[in-house]
């Protein structure tokens, strides 16, 4: 992967970072030292080797690693007639390269590619990106709306068939994506309206591919020592992602693609995303059908996550309830992810940083009463377990790092990245 540009400026980064971490201004507290690190990601091995003696399991298995997968809930229908025709007719027009990047972002996405695919699939890949490329121009020349993203379809007939609300009510709500480069969903109830930035499925299953590919290595005997050097550097790998959500500009077509280590890594990650999106979805829609015009505050948002928690745990409709360890680990790994968020939200708007963030930790507490309920295999629990335990180094990384680093890596993602 070290010829890919985007590795390259991974990897510039990931050397910066060691560099700074050495440096004794920003020592760790005593009680947080990286061997903490190192004995989490040793036990969960340890747990794991133990009860899979015999049994490779799947995130182990090398199916889909020289593969191009197709995300289905993508913005490209593989079974439509190729992409890009359009572009032929398209007018020269000059196109808003903002918009141009995440489109196209947007529409390469559908596919993700094996960690280990061939020169040929490269260059299938590059030609898909290119048609992307041309439709997303054809899109934006010719003024075309924002297609709705099958999960935000699929979301609303869920809701109606789950009973929670009249089929009346939810109708009468209108969802809107933007091209804004946000995880994002936010709802005026007075307007019986929900936006949602089009991205945000998209970003979180970048994220959750960084986290299985790396955690699934870990987990694997064969692949482990690497791995572990790896993993040394998670704050890097996720970085540019949550950069991506401070900068109003973002060349997203630019940001590194992560790839998916086999099959059963993908699957976790394209599923996890999608009961990601559908939490914060849900979440806005119990405003609008619940909250009306109630005071904002603390009690109303954890009513709405738990409405989100109920439709998700409870409901098949909504896609993933005979997989409730999923549901568990997706909810438990975005809130791990928005915390990372929050932190670098708090050092480029000059404000103090929380560690802590008991807002974050109120919307996952919520899980806990409900953890006996949820059921998952060892190497589920095992992925999930790594995860987190990755995500929480990732914001170590950046205490011990410091407000003035993530200052200085910022600027750098913004002329690397950034229109
Ligand atoms: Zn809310």
């Amino acid at each position: 992967m070290t010829e890919d540009p985007y590795w390259a400026w991974l990897n510039e980064n990931i050397r910066k970072g060691k560099h700074q971490s050495s440096d004794p201004q920003s020592k760790p507290p005593a009680h947080m030292q990286v061997s903490d690190y190192n004995s989490a990601f040793e036990q969960i091995c340890r747990m794991r080797d133990e009860f899979l003696k015999s049994y490779p399991g799947d995130l182990s298995n090398p199916k889909g690693a020289k593969a191009m997968m197709w995300d289905i809930d993508g913005y490209v229908d593989p079974t439509n007639e190729p992409i890009g025709h359009n572009a032929l007719t398209t007018p020269p027009i000059e196109v808003n390269p903002y918009e141009l990047a995440t489109l196209h972002y947007l529409l390469r996405s559908s596919i993700v590619l094996g960690a280990d695919i061939g020169a040929d699939g490269m260059q299938s890949f590059t030609k898909f990106s290119e048609a992307c490329a041309r439709q997303a121009h054809f899109m934006l020349a010719t003024r075309q709306e924002l297609p709705v993203p099958a999960w935000l379809r699929d979301f609303k007939d869920a809701l109606k068939s789950a009973g929670v609300a009249s089929s009346a009510a939810i109708d009468k709500i209108a969802v809107s994506t933007t091209l804004r480069s946000q995880i994002y969903a936010y709802s005026y109830p007075a307007q019986h309206r929900i936006e949602v930035s089009a991205v945000t499925r998209e970003h979180l299953r970048t994220v959750n591919l960084v986290l299985c590919s790396m955690s699934s290595a870990i987990l694997d005997p064969r692949t482990r020592p690497n791995a572990l050097k790896a993993a040394d550097n998670i704050a890097d790998f996720l970085l540019p992602y949550v950069f991506s959500l401070y900068f109003p500009c973002v060349n997203y077509s630019s940001l590194p693609m992560p790839r998916a280590r086999n099959g059963y890594v993908f699957s976790v990650a394209h599923r996890a995303a999608q009961v990601q999106a559908k939490f914060l979805l849900a979440h806005e829609y119990a405003h609008v059908l619940n909250h009306g015009d109630k005071k904002p505050g603390r009690g109303l948002e954890l009513e709405a996550d738990n409405f989100a928690y109920d439709l998700l745990f409870e409901y098949p409709e909504f896609g993933e309830s005979d997989d409730s360890y999923l549901i568990y680990t997706s909810a438990k790994w975005l809130f791990l992810y928005l915390s990372l968020d929050r932190i670098v939200g708090a050092v480029l708007s000059d404000y103090d940083i929380d560690w802590v963030d008991l807002p974050i930790r109120d919307r996952d507490a919520l899980l806990i009463p409900r953890a006996s309920t949820v059921k998952g295999t060892m190497e589920q629990q095992a992925l999930q377990q790594m995860g987190d335990v990755l995500l929480f180094k990732a914001k170590y990384t950046l205490k011990a790092r410091g407000s003035e680093w993530i200052k200085a890596a910022a600027r750098d993602f913004e002329t690397r990245h950034c229109f």
